[in-house]
């Protein structure tokens, strides 16, 4: 077993069982410590205590995964339980009962850093986002298989990580005889088009259904902006619950051909207008009002210091989403920033509505729902923020 110790004090958030070790907390590793992305390591701090083991990534920021903690090493099959357990919570979960899309292993939130696994259906999507899950992708596969009884799986590509890791990005076949080129999912009573190889993220976002499942109970008879729409998953579930109207903005062309096809199937008696462009031009240009926006863009700030530039442009598409906003209309408004959590967004919501000499009322907040746990051991992993407001 290799080993990383730790400089004097650096030892503090291993103890709270967070599960990253960053590189500038490591003083020195034993010499058998190889410099090939994925090894296995124990981590000792500098008394000599061992606190726990992990998966070392030489080229990383966050040098080392943690998997285990404490003094023990892990069981051999550790890495089969603990998806075998993430599926299970699933399962039991009585909040995931009206889809067959969720997530079923979400990295850090579920004990397993570096993994992702979404299901589709019959179909399994997976990224491996860390040195250590990438080096051990076949045993990955084979447990991903076999807890889930899903009848194929797909690595997604992920140059991102992969920049940061050091490794090959590569999207392949896991298991199965063929990935469809597009797998057919259910949401309470809408039906999906997910491309799995092309769409973002792991193809759909399955960390909107619940906000989903709200703006269609405010649809009925109402005017809908949907902006950022994507496939136009918010509104089809608004269209399907009686939208008098919906309107869809992106600037994605392939994503709006998606969102095409998901209107005529779910709900084809409903009015579309269907934009591509640039939703922030949109806001300023449009003179149409709405009575229900939803409004989730990509995230604005990737890192920290994006955070000021972040927070303008937010306020600015906020501000014009309330100028368009009827008296007494409810908007949906989200940020998927780490770095731009729930209390800077709440601040910069209200920003907005000074600007926009609108007063407006919090009626509550959202988020991802239970198939994307947050840990409380590593809260880096929360990246949804919003509101309910209305006007
Ligand atoms: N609401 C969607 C997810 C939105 S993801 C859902 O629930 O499925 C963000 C979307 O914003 C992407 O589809 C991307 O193509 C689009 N996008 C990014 N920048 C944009 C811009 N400036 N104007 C319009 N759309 C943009």
């Amino acid at each position: 077993m290799m080993d990383l110790v730790l400089k004097p004090g650096r030892d503090r958030s291993l103890r709270r069982r967070h599960p990253w070790l960053l590189s500038g907390a490591v003083a020195s590793q034993s010499s058998a410590t190889s410099q090939e992305p994925g090894q296995w390591v124990r981590v000792v701090s500098a008394e000599g205590e061992v606190l726990g083991f992990g998966d070392h990534s030489p080229r990383s920021g966050i040098r080392v995964r943690m998997l285990s903690f404490g003094k023990d090493e892990p069981a051999v099959d550790w890495l089969e339980n603990a998806v075998a357990a993430s599926m299970a919570r699933r399962e039991n979960d009585p909040l995931l009962r009206e889809s067959d899309a969720f997530r079923v292993v979400n990295g850090e939130g579920d004990g397993l850093p570096g993994l992702i696994a979404d299901r589709y259906g019959e179909a399994l999507v997976v990224k491996l986002t860390s040195a250590g899950m990438h080096a051990r992708s076949d045993r990955v596969a084979a447990a991903l298989e076999r807890a889930s009884g899903a009848s194929c799986g797909l690595l997604r590509a992920d140059p991102v990580a992969a920049r940061r890791e050091g490794i090959r990005s590569e999207g392949r076949l896991l298991w199965g005889d063929a990935l469809p080129e597009s797998l057919a999912i259910r949401e309470g009573d809408c039906h999906f088009q997910v491309d799995p190889v092309r769409g973002q993220k792991t193809g759909f976002y399955l960390d909107q259904r619940d906000a989903r499942k709200l703006a269609g109970r405010l649809a009925k008879d109402r005017d809908v902006l949907d902006l950022f729409s994507f496939t136009g998953a918010f509104a089809t579930v608004a269209a399907r619950m009686g939208a008098r109207r919906v309107t869809l903005v992106d600037s994605s062309g392939g994503a709006l051909e998606g969102a095409r096809a998901h209107l005529a199937h779910n709900a084809p008696g409903c009015e579309a207008q269907i934009v591509q462009g640039d939703a922030f031009a949109y806001l300023r240009e449009s003179e149409d009002d709405y009575d229900l926006l939803i409004v989730d863009p990509p995230p604005l700030a990737r890192r920290r210091a994006d955070v000021p530039k972040a927070a303008r442009a937010y306020k600015d598409l906020l501000l014009h989403a309330l100028r368009r906003a009827r008296p007494g209309a409810f908007l949906l408004v989200f940020s998927c920033s780490h770095h731009v959590g729930p209390e800077l967004f709440r601040k910069i919501v209200f920003g907005a509505s000074i600007d926009a000499r609108r007063s407006v009322q919090v009626l509550g907040s959202l988020g991802a729902p239970s198939d994307h746990p947050v840990s409380l051991d590593h809260p880096e992993g929360h990246y949804l923020s919003g509101f309910l407001l209305r006007a």
